[in-house]
């Protein structure tokens, strides 16, 4: 089992939550205040606070992770969708364990 924290929602989620998706260390779930038809989080099993310690993920798991992120996309059914990371308290993460959105079902805009 990878490194997890015993005080982490998202640890315990990766392990044991209602997963859309789980192979190879990684885990999707929908989000629990969905900001789009479709709001999927994709969680590494593996702590790491943050994408800027993206590079605590070795190139293999790094590319596996990216791997999952568009598999999860198409098995819950979006081919046009947006993939985001925040990134720190003011980039808008509230939960400090590494996790990838995925929004879609609905057209997103050309703007951020
Ligand atoms: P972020 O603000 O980027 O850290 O994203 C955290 C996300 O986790 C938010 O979109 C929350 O709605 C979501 N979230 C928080 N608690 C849960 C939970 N128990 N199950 C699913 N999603 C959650
Ligand atoms: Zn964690």
């Amino acid at each position: 089992m990878p490194e997890q924290r015993e005080d982490c929602l998202f640890c315990k989620l990766a392990r044991e939550g209602d997963h859309v998706h789980a192979a190879d260390g990684f885990a999707a779930i929908n989000d629990i205040n969905p900001q789009a038809p479709v709001h999927v989080l994709v969680l590494p099993e593996r702590h790491v606070d943050t994408f800027r310690d993206v590079s605590a993920f070795s190139g293999d798991e790094a590319s596996r992770m990216l791997s999952f992120v568009a598999e999860t996309a198409a098995k819950v059914g979006l081919e046009d969708y947006r993939v985001v990371v925040n990134v720190g308290p003011g980039g808008g993460q509230t939960v400090f364990h590494l996790h990838w959105h995925i929004l879609g079902g609905r057209p997103m805009g050309e703007r951020l």
